[in-house]
């Protein structure tokens, strides 16, 4: 149940004090991914939560969103498409910047990297300002796919990642 995921969400994840500068609350989730069930329990949570058929494809934001994008990914049957930091991929790429708390940050996708109206799961772990989510989901329009969605595991409520999103629907198991 949605409470059921939360709770587990909550009890998964370390808080680290300035890290990864003074000031910052950095909200650790590799102890919930370590944990087999509850990894498992969370990702078909995901699945449950969307609908199996609702999506064609998975995207990850890389890195951390590339554990979760996997795993929903094969649990699912499909495939996944990394959305990476700049100057990784080896291909021509579509790429976005955007503003940070401090300075600015690019990410990139493959040109082709969807099959038109493909329609895409977009995912990464925490949601913050919203500045990743939202170069991630320009990225997929304009890779060609479709959005069915952006999905978190956690998202940090005082700083309205949703409303920047908006009117792109976000979920999160989790909300902080
Ligand atoms: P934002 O673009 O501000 O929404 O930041 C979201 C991206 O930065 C995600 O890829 C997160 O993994 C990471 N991130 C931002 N703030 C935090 C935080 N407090 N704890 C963990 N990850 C964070």
């Amino acid at each position: 149940s949605g409470p059921e995921l939360a709770a587990l969400v909550a009890s998964g994840t370390v808080d680290v004090p300035d890290f990864p500068k003074p000031g910052i609350l950095f909200k650790d989730l590799m102890p919930l991914f370590g944990d087999g069930p509850t990894f498992r329990k969370v990702v078909d949570g995901i699945v449950a939560h969307h609908g199996p058929d609702s999506f064609d494809v998975v995207a990850g934001v890389e890195a951390r969103g590339f554990v979760v994008a996997a795993a929903i990914a094969y649990a699912v049957g499909i495939g996944v498409v990394p959305i990476r930091k700049a100057g990784k991929l080896p291909r021509p790429a579509f790429s976005a910047t955007y503003d940070l708390e401090y300075g600015e940050a690019t990410l990139e996708v493959h040109e082709g990297a969807f099959v038109p109206g493909q329609r895409v799961l977009v995912v990464d772990d925490v949601l913050a300002t919203g500045g990743t989510a939202g170069a991630a989901l320009d990225l997929v329009e304009r890779a060609g796919g479709t959005v069915a969605g952006f999905t978190v595991l956690m998202e940090l409520d005082f700083l309205k990642g949703r409303e920047r999103l908006s009117p792109r629907s976000v979920h999160a198991l989790l909300t902080v």
